[in-house]
């Protein structure tokens, strides 16, 4: 069936610093086994990166909770990750993903993540409910 995922991993992992890496690794890990060029892997990765770094810094602004990591392989090649938290939500989604963008007010952010995101990745999609939390939809082609 041309729908359904070769391959499928599911992670929930605490919203810490640390695991930022955890998440990379394994998504880059589950990645590979698709053959992926090492551009294609670096893109992976940093796309994750990001996307787990704003739940960890924005969702929970540094509090508990957990972020919840789906990712599909199809046979045609296409990887999907799936980045959801339970945290604050973001009122306005489309100014949020604006380029230089950022709520962070210590000078430490440079509101570049979801631009990010969106050049590593063939799509982004993200949808939001403040109070409810955030789901960030990334797909890439990798092309063996
Ligand atoms: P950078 O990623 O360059 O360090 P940044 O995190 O501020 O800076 P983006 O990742 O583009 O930039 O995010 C833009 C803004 O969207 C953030 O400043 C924050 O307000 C909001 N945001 C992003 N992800 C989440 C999330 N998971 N939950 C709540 N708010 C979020
Ligand atoms: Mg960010």
């Amino acid at each position: 069936m041309k729908n359904k995922p070769v391959n499928e991993i599911k992670i929930t992992l605490s919203a810490l610093p640390e695991n930022e890496a955890v998440a990379r690794g394994c998504i880059s890990h589950f990645a590979s086994r698709a053959d992926p060029t090492v551009t294609e892997l670096a893109d992976i990765r940093c796309a994750v990166s990001e996307a787990v770094t704003n739940c960890v810094v924005h969702a929970y602004r540094g509090g508990s909770g957990d972020i919840y990591i789906n990712a599909r392989l199809y046979g045609d090649g296409r990887l999907t990750i799936r980045i959801a938290d339970k945290g604050c939500g973001i009122p306005d989604v489309a100014l949020a993903m604006t380029p230089l963008y950022t709520t962070d007010r210590d000078g430490e952010r440079s509101g570049m993540g979801f631009a990010i995101m969106q050049s590593f990745c063939d799509k982004l999609k993200v949808s939001s409910r403040v109070g409810r939390g955030t789901v960030v939809f990334m797909e890439k082609y990798l092309r063996r």
